[in-house]
């Protein structure tokens, strides 16, 4: 059978394009190695009816395809975990402290906090997320790591090591790993208030204060439903062969199909074992030169939200195992496992690994940490189909990549949260609908 598109990948960046080919009116067929849709995004359910996100949850008010797309979809916003009362909790190997500053802030080091923020975002204004290229300094900006540059701008060890936590809460890779240039790059894609002085390096506000009510795989379970028989699961790509008279889809089953136009949403490490035939050199270096940081979920559900008796939130960032918790919904925490860290979870065996991360969540909140009603890890890191979590760029990669990421080759498109500039949800949905658009423009 010939389809006019054949979309790899049932996550929201493959669903969101093939809906929007076919609701411009292409015969399009998504496969997808999973026997779910969603890929990064995937809940469950309490027995009492609470639901919990495994994957992907929250987003910001500057996340607009994200946005849009959950109201065409009859979905509700709300605020996120950030709007919870209480304060952040803070814990090192040395200490534990509740708001700000945290415990091994000297004087002086909220002033120069200050001052590098400032200076982060300063820099971050002369930098076009959409073309980091053009930066006249841009090789010298992707040369050097977020905490070189911090150390070079005179910032304490205290304020290289807050800067530092808050990276390890989101699981995105080291700030010693990290690209000044990518760091600035997403930062420019999600300006604060220009009236409201220099934004926060990540503000949690801006990039995580809203959740979709129904739970976020709802959106990818939504589109899904919509696109009822134009999704085969359970059939991982091996192959495609790309060309302007028809393009090939092997399956790992032996079948081949075949179409005008592939859309790879794929992530960029399950990419790299797709045999792609047809597409430039150039290309295929670009995209495979991307990459990403692993991570893990633990999620610790509870009858009830007990830290807030201490005037906790729920939010922090932490120096275990463990770099982060939050309330994802009523009594139910999540928390990451970031890159540097996930050797130590895999190396913790694994009758042993819900007892130890649970007591790091009773060292920040209590004993009550100790008995929660049920408890998932998701190792999504280590997963065949994800082998990662966000995309992570280390110093050289923009440059590396190129003016390529984010681009097609027709009739080879692209799209997926990793050809955005930070990942995200907002990434996979924008870059999805962007490749259907183009297809659709290109008949
Ligand atoms: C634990 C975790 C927490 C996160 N938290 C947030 C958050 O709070 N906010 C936010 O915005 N983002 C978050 N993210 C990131 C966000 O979930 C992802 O960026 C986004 O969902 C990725 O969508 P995608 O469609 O690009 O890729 P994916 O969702 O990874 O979809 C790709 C699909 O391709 C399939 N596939 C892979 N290989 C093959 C193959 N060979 N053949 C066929 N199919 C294949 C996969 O099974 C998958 O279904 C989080 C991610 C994780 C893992």
């Amino acid at each position: 059978m010939h389809h006019d598109v054949i979309v790899l990948g049932a996550g929201l960046a493959g669903l969101a394009a093939a809906r929007d080919l076919a609701a411009g009116g292409a015969d399009v067929l998504v496969v997808e190695a999973r026997d779910r849709v969603g890929g990064r995004v995937e809940q469950t359910a309490l027995p009492d009816g609470r639901i919990v996100q495994l994957g992907g949850e929250v987003v910001g008010r500057a996340h607009t395809a994200y946005l849009a797309l959950a109201a065409e979809l009859g979905l509700i916003l709300v605020p996120s975990y950030v709007a919870e009362p209480g304060v952040i909790a803070r814990a090192t190997p040395e200490g534990l402290s509740a708001g700000d500053p945290p415990h091994w802030f000297a004087p002086g080091d909220d002033a120069c906090h200050r001052r590098v923020t400032e200076a982060f975002d300063a820099l971050a204004r002369t930098v076009e997320p959409d073309d980091p290229w053009s930066h006249p300094e841009a090789d010298a900006l992707d040369s050097v790591s977020v905490g070189d540059w911090l150390r070079a701008e005179g910032a304490s060890p205290g304020v290289v090591r807050l800067w530092e936590i808050g990276q390890l809460a989101l699981a995105s890779g080291s700030y010693e790993r990290t690209s000044l240039l990518s760091a600035l790059r997403k930062h420019a894609a999600v300006p604060g208030d220009p009236g409201a002085g220099a934004s926060e390096h990540y503000d949690y506000d801006d990039w995580e204060g809203l959740r979709v009510a129904e739970g976020s795989a709802t959106v990818a379970l939504r589109m899904a439903a919509a696109l009822d028989g134009r999704i085969r699961l359970g059939e991982p790509v091996r192959a495609v062969d790309v060309r302007p008279g028809g393009c090939a889809v092997l399956l790992a089953n032996g079948e081949t199909l075949r179409a005008d136009a592939v859309v790879s949403a794929l992530p960029v490490g399950p990419l790299r074992s797709v045999r792609v035939t047809g597409v430039s050199a150039e290309r295929l270096a670009s995209l495979h030169r991307q990459r990403q940081a692993v991570a893990a979920k633990f999620v610790a559900a509870y009858d009830k939200p007990f830290w807030r008796a201490s005037g906790l939130s729920g939010l922090s960032e932490c120096e275990g195992v463990l770099g982060s918790t939050w309330p994802q919904n009523e009594g139910v925490l999540s928390a990451l496992v970031p890159p540097e860290r996930y050797g130590a979870l895999l190396g913790m065996p694994a009758g042993l690994r819900e007892g130890e991360l649970l007591g790091e969540v009773a060292r920040l909140y209590g004993d009550e940490a100790h008995d929660p009603v049920r408890c998932w890890t998701r190792l999504w890191g280590t997963d065949p189909w994800t082998q990662g979590y966000v995309t992570h760029w280390t110093p050289g990669d923009v440059t590396a990549v190129g003016p390529l990421h984010g681009t097609h080759e027709p009739p080879f498109y692209v799209c997926g949260s990793d050809q955005w500039v930070a990942g995200y949800m907002e990434g996979a949905v924008r870059t999805g609908r962007a490749a259907a658009k183009e297809a659709l423009r290109r008949g």
